[in-house]
């Protein structure tokens, strides 16, 4: 008997096409929330050599300082926040801490991006699939009005705005906080790929017109780093 037919302890099929299988991310909570900063925080720290390195090419080589410093800063500041019961007020303070700590305009930007979050979410103490949708728009939103960016500029837009748009077509078909973030992730790194040939036309980049052909986008990069860290950071089904 092929294993794939079995039926599994009583569970109908269409009954199990509903339930998220072990494992899969079914809600963000203020503590996995907080697991987001904190694993982000670490991806960044991993990260910062390259990310410099791409800043070093375009800018002025501190995208992965700025970005480690204002998160290790901003989730420490939060530390002792799992007490809180809205996801909203804990993204905004956390933006505001990012503006204020992180250097450059990645802080401005991110920073912006996690007010704008936060203020889409007010209120709730748990997110799911819908207000995720809501997060990130809001978010990405927030970066083009921030950054007065569009796509196609070369900047962290590039990655955020594909991401928050597959994201939002995922849940809308149905798909739950699993496949959707993990198309987020997809449109986040197709994102960031396509940011390589561009010519930048927002930032220190700007300055190098045509040369700054050939050249990721260190803020494009980032994001697809944050993104990675929102799917690994979800509450799981057991
Ligand atoms: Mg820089």
């Amino acid at each position: 008997m092929d294993i794939r037919t079995t039926p599994s302890s009583g569970v109908l099929p269409t009954e199990a096409a509903t339930l998220p299988a072990p494992g899969q991310v079914v809600c963000f909570t203020v503590a996995d929330l907080l697991a987001f900063v904190t694993r982000a925080e670490r991806l960044l720290l991993r990260n910062r050599a390259l990310l410099d390195r791409l800043d070093a090419e375009l800018g002025d080589g501190d995208h992965g300082e700025n970005m480690s410093a204002g998160f290790i800063d901003a989730t420490r500041a939060l530390a002792g926040a799992d007490d809180a019961d809205d996801i909203g007020d804990l993204l905004r303070r956390f933006g505001h801490l990012l503006v204020a700590g992180a250097g450059g305009a990645g802080g401005s930007l991110y920073g912006t991006a996690f007010i704008e979050a936060g203020i889409a979410v007010a209120g709730m103490s748990q997110l799911d699939a819908p207000a995720m949708a809501r997060a990130l728009a809001a978010a990405a939103d927030g970066v083009a009005r921030r950054g007065r960016c569009r796509l196609g500029d070369k900047t962290i837009y590039d990655a955020l705005r594909p991401a928050a748009d597959a994201f939002s077509v995922g849940v809308e078909g149905g798909q739950g906080l699993q496949t959707a973030l993990i198309a987020a992730i997809r449109a986040a790194r197709g994102g960031m790929h396509a940011t390589r040939p561009l010519i930048a036309r927002r930032g220190l980049a700007m300055r190098l017109g045509e040369r700054s052909r050939g050249h990721l986008d260190p803020g494009a990069m980032s994001c697809f780093l944050l993104m990675r860290a929102l799917l690994a950071s979800g509450r799981r089904a057991r």
